[in-house]
């Protein structure tokens, strides 16, 4: 089986086998570029090493000495030779770009002999040991394990003595000298010589960057970008070119577009007299490629169209190295230039005017996970100085403030005017009131899906959860993070994007929709077919939603309306009312809030439909939690704090909540179940939603309700709900204006039966709206609140399951019940409208998986909008 294949033989098509830096030397090739001639040793090659123990099997070094042989013929040199030595690099090559993860050994063959050749060859014997200290340098360090700053205190003290600065002011006998400190200090380190056989060289350079594969940094970067292990990395051997042989030598890296703004002007830096490596040391300050030009003209010129041709081959920006020997240009790689988010808009922009590349292309390429970066404000990052500990990134965007550790302080000083940091250890519906007047929120414990993250992320706050470096106590008003105790007060900084907690002040920058992203999303728009509507609870979220680009709402959680600080204790007294009459007076009292609501997000949604879901969560989670009032409660008996009334209302207040609590909330009274028994809880949402309806059509506002039954299992149950809505829109609207306010009933599909059922319950549904995040929980039978901490991160990691199931939509289950309920009710209403809501419809993979499945609309907040309509675009590409 062939495990090398020489340059001229491979193919762009070929990265999977050769890697993208063998891929693209092999593509130069065939385009007649410059490249120094060499051969790619495959991943299959890497995977097979790996499988027998780490060993070169014979049959991979036959077939690399053959390949070097015929080497040696398109060189005329010969490996290990005397007098003309051939010469190579053995270069590490990735699949996917990995940058600086893995290693590369360069001028590999030089030894004790070779080095005189070369010397004689090149009349230049400064050089050679130049070379040759550089080699065995690189093996000793990529191949002998040995820490670099052994070889740099040794280089160091060599020009010291020499009273030199410069690398290049050193001279033949100088590094001779220094030469023969490196073979001491490996000898010294590892007990064994640096081997002057060059074929073990070779051998041992391969296994090295086999294994680099697996070095620890390569691993983080794997893991982070989401590249599989499985991949392994590509070998290239590759003559050597020259950089480092005098003057009218040189080498550097270019980029076909300015990286960072992504305008179209050429870029890079160079050094002349210098090899690869000296660029990105950092050792040297290289020059601008500019004074290239007046330099080595011709050498400029040659670049710059060479990088042209490159970038129009592949129709993307590119990252090239090059070096010049001997006033001859040699092109070492060319990739896809990474860049940031604004530059990768403007780049793909500009290319469809330049015709390039098609809208669709300029579309697909658009990474939308680095859109967060553009619609969120950012730190600046050199700024940056004291990162105190990272949580998980829970949703983007940087918030400063000062820190406080419960939500009626946050609520308090917000008021006062301050801006404020609420930290907690979680946080529950309770703290909703905090999290509104935050900056941002921080918690110690729970995962991407926890409560405070859901919210954070819908209210487009910034927000870092489940750090657990941090040690938070509420009562002591503190907490102890990375070293430092921080007190009540205290200035932090969260980088939500990326999870870190930074101490002080750091100064930010503002998001803004550029034109380029606004061109980007209008392409997207004329793309796609999969509509995007936003989860939206009140006005401005609405507003922000349509500006934005929400087709409509396709979820708003009537429950948040509820628990602003005017409106809880209405609520908490229509739950703890004793009998019908005083649980109807504070429904009556609720109506009008619910309806100035609903009014003022209908307005914003003029002529596009708005889908409210009737009230979700369990009644406790209105109330004060069961382990506090049984403090107080203990407090005022045994105590005796407080007066006798005090201590009624306590009681009384503890003997309801114990009634309400439940074992199993989630799996509980909730939703329709609710609904259901209190059926005046409906009634009166039903009513506000169509009194508003009917005052806004009155203003000419054109209004397209969309009531949706939460938690739906049994078709008897949307049934029951069903004909209660049909009944109050009739009773408030009349006949006559039913006529200008078409109206949909509809149901969340969340609880698997629900699912399974889906031919029964489509006879009273105009719409199913898959809520994931319920229907994830309850097929894979997870607790969203438990679940990540407990053992899904461990599930993950250990590679039991792809991804998180609350982040990215499990289609092999949760998706099956997905297809299935939407085939079973469109074979019944061919014409029934189907969409997501839930954390998935703003994950990309998620948004696919809709398109494919011919979903009508994906629903998500605000701030994932944009994101959504690209993605929604690159799935119908
Ligand atoms: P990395 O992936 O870290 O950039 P490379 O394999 O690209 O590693 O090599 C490191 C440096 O050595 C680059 O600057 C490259 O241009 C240079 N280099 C690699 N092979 C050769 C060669 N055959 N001749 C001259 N320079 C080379
Ligand atoms: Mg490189
Ligand atoms: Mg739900």
């Amino acid at each position: 089986k062939t495990q090398v294949i020489p340059f001229q033989d491979g193919h762009a098509s070929m990265k999977a086998l050769l890697g993208g830096k063998g891929a693209n030397l092999a593509e130069m090739t065939r385009a007649g570029l410059p490249v120094p001639p060499g051969f790619t040793i495959t991943t299959e090659a890497c995977l097979a090493f790996f499988k027998t123990g780490n060993r070169i099997s014979d049959e991979l070094y036959e077939q690399m000495t053959t390949a070097l042989k015929q080497l040696e013929k398109q060189r005329g040199q010969s490996f290990g030779d005397a007098i003309n030595p051939l010469l190579v690099s053995v270069r590490s090559g990735s699949v996917s770009s990995m940058p600086g993860m893995m290693d590369t050994i360069l001028n590999l063959g030089l030894n004790d002999t070779t080095v005189q050749g070369l010397a004689n060859l090149t009349q230049n014997e400064r050089f050679a040991y130049d070379c040759y200290r550089r080699l065995i340098q690189m093996f000793g360090n990529v191949v002998l394990s040995i820490e670099s700053r052994h070889f740099e205190k040794l280089l160091h003290h060599l020009k010291e003595t020499a009273c030199v600065e410069q690398d290049q002011d050193v001279t033949a006998e100088g590094w001779k000298a220094l030469i023969e400190a490196y073979k001491q200090c490996i000898l010294t380190q590892t007990g064994r010589a640096f081997p002057q056989n060059v074929y073990e060289q070779l051998r041992m350079a391969v296994e090295a960057v086999f294994k680099s594969w697996n070095n620890s940094r390569a691993q983080i970067y794997r893991k982070m970008n989401r590249i599989p292990d499985e991949q392994g990395t590509a070998v290239n051997i590759q003559s050597m070119v020259f950089g480092n042989m005098g003057s009218n030598c040189g080498t550097g890296v270019v980029f076909t577009r300015n990286p960072s703004t992504g305008e179209n002007t050429f870029f890079g830096e160079y050094l002349i007299n210098a090899q690869g490596e000296d660029v990105v040391a950092g050792t040297r300050t290289p020059l601008a490629i500019q004074a290239l030009k007046s330099e080595m003209p011709g050498i400029y010129e040659q670049l710059f169209t060479a990088s042209k041709q490159l970038e129009k081959h592949y129709k993307d920006m590119q990252d090239i190295e090059f070096t010049v020997e001997n006033n001859k240009l040699y092109l070492l790689q060319t990739r896809n230039g990474k860049r940031n988010a604004q530059a990768a808009l403007k780049m793909a922009v500009d290319m469809v005017h330049e015709g390039l590349v098609s809208k669709q292309e300029a579309v697909g390429r658009i990474e939308v996970a680095h859109l967060d970066q553009l619609l969120h404000r950012g730190i600046q990052e050199d700024a940056i100085k004291d990162v105190l500990a990272k949580g998980l990134p829970a949703s983007p965007g940087a918030a400063v403030g000062q820190l406080v550790f419960d939500a009626d302080t946050a609520a308090e000083w917000h008021r006062a005017g301050k801006t404020v940091i609420l930290a907690r250890s979680e946080t529950t519906p309770e703290d909703i009131h905090g999290v509104i007047a935050s900056e941002g929120v921080l918690t110690s414990r729970g995962g991407m899906t926890s409560h405070a993250a859901v919210v954070a992320r819908g209210m487009g706050k910034p927000c870092v959860c489940g750090c657990e470096d941090i040690r938070i106590s509420a009562d002591e008003k503190q907490m102890l993070a990375g070293g430092s105790l921080l007190k009540e007060g205290d200035w932090i900084t969260l980088d939500g994007a990326t999870g870190r907690v930074i101490a002080g002040v750091m100064p930010l920058q503002e998001a803004r929709m550029t034109d380029e992203l606004l061109v980007m999303l209008a392409w997207a728009d004329e793309i796609r077919s999969l509509k995007v509507y936003a989860n939206a609870d009140n006005p401005e979220d609405a507003i922000l939603a349509r500006q934005l680009g929400a087709q409509g709402i396709g979820l708003c959680r009537t429950e948040h309306m509820f628990f602003s600080p005017a409106r809880l204790p209405v609520v908490q007294r229509m739950i703890l009312a004793d009998d019908k009459e005083d649980r109807l007076r504070a429904l009556a009292q609720l109506l009008p809030m619910q309806q100035s609501d609903f009014e003022g997000i209908f307005e914003a949604m003029t002529g596009l439909p708005v889908t409210i879901r009737l009230l979700d969560p369990p009644l406790h989670e209105f109330l004060p939690n069961l382990e506090d009032l049984q403090k107080r409660h203990a407090q005022l008996t045994y105590d005796q704090a407080g007066t006798n009334v005090e201590r009624d209302e306590v009681a009384n207040l503890l003997r309801k909540v114990q009634a309400l609590h439940e074992a199993n909330p989630m799996l509980g009274q909730r939703g329709c179940r609710l609904g259901i028994v209190f059926p005046e809880i409906y009634d009166m949402q039903i009513e506000a939603i169509f009194r508003a309806a009917s005052s806004c059509t009155d203003r000419g506002i054109r209004v397209l309700p969309e009531i949706m039954i939460p938690l739906v299992g049994h078709a008897n149950e949307l049934k029951i709900v069903r004909e209660l809505v049909d009944f109050v829109a009739e009773q408030v609207l009349g006949k006559d204006k039913l006529r200008d306010c078409p109206y949909k009933v509809g149901t969340m599909i969340e609880v698997p039966r629900a699912a399974l059922t889906a031919r029964q319950i489509v006879a009273y549904a105009d719409f199913f709206s898959f809520g994931t995040n319920d229907l994830t929980q309850m097929t894979f039978g997870y607790s969203r609140d438990d679940a990540e901490g407990k053992f899904l991160s461990h599930y993950v990691d250990h590679k039991l399951l792809p991804h998180n199931p609350f982040q990215v939509l499990d289609t092999e289950g949760v998706g099956q019940l997905i297809e299935l309920a939407v085939n079973a009710g469109r074979l019944i209403k061919p014409a029934l409208k189907t969409g997501i809501c839930g954390e998935h419809g703003g994950d990309k993979e998620s948004i696919f998986f809709c398109h494919l499945t011919g979903l009508d609309y994906v629903s998500c907040s605000p701030y994932r909008i944009p994101l959504a309509r690209i993605a929604a675009a690159q799935a119908f590409i």
